[in-house]
């Protein structure tokens, strides 16, 4: 079977490790910086960095609503700390992001930095539904998820906030899967693009 296709959005963050772990879980990778970029993608990495400049650095060529119109079209996408914050249908303290694009399309409303600054980064151990195991994960200037609407499936928890949601081909977390070597949600990814093109 050939591996699937899985692009990573370049513009801002966590990119080269993305790409690292990806590999790992059996995937080809391809750096995407403008909308061309997403043609013939059987999935999508939105990575953690900064969602504002992530928005900003898209803005000139509409690359977010292309997006958008992948997903609402099936190709499934996972999007991690400002990459979940851009798939959010609602953001609560929207100031930062007025006037720009994002992708949308996740019925979840996301509060930015919502544990605290970057002093207050932390490291847990999450148990995931259908995971054996517990999976190491490093919250940055994380979002909190403040509400999840129908359809939202939340598949682990910290405390009582959601860190790790999907629904349907969109895959979401509040902390940085691509910063230890536990591949594990990078593969779940890989598995939603197979099961995509078969
Ligand atoms: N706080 C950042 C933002 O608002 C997200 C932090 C991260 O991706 N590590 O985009």
């Amino acid at each position: 079977m050939t591996a699937p296709l899985v692009g990573v959005l370049a513009l801002q963050g966590a990119v080269r490790e993305h790409v690292r772990a990806l590999e790992a879980a059996g995937a080809g990778t391809r750096l995407v910086r403008r909308p061309a970029d997403l043609d013939g993608l059987d999935a999508l990495v939105m990575p953690g960095g900064e969602s504002t400049a992530i928005a900003r650095l898209a803005r000139h060529d509409g690359l977010l609503p292309r997006v958008r119109t992948q997903v609402d079209g099936g190709m499934p996408v996972f999007g991690t700390c400002a990459g979940l914050i851009l798939l959010a249908d609602k953001v609560q303290d929207a100031d930062a992001l007025a006037g720009l694009d994002t992708v949308g399309g996740l019925r979840i409303t996301a509060r930015r930095n919502g544990f605290g600054s970057q002093l207050d980064s932390f490291e847990a151990d999450l148990a995931v539904d259908g995971m054996e195991g517990p999976l190491r994960a490093v919250f940055i200037r994380a979002p909190q998820i403040v509400a999840a609407g129908d359809g939202v499936e939340v598949l682990a928890a910290h405390g009582d906030r959601p860190v790790l949601v999907r629904q349907g081909g969109i895959l979401a977390a509040t902390f940085h899967p691509e910063l230890t070597d536990d591949t594990r949600l990078h593969g779940m990814l890989v598995e939603m693009a197979r099961d995509r093109v078969a």
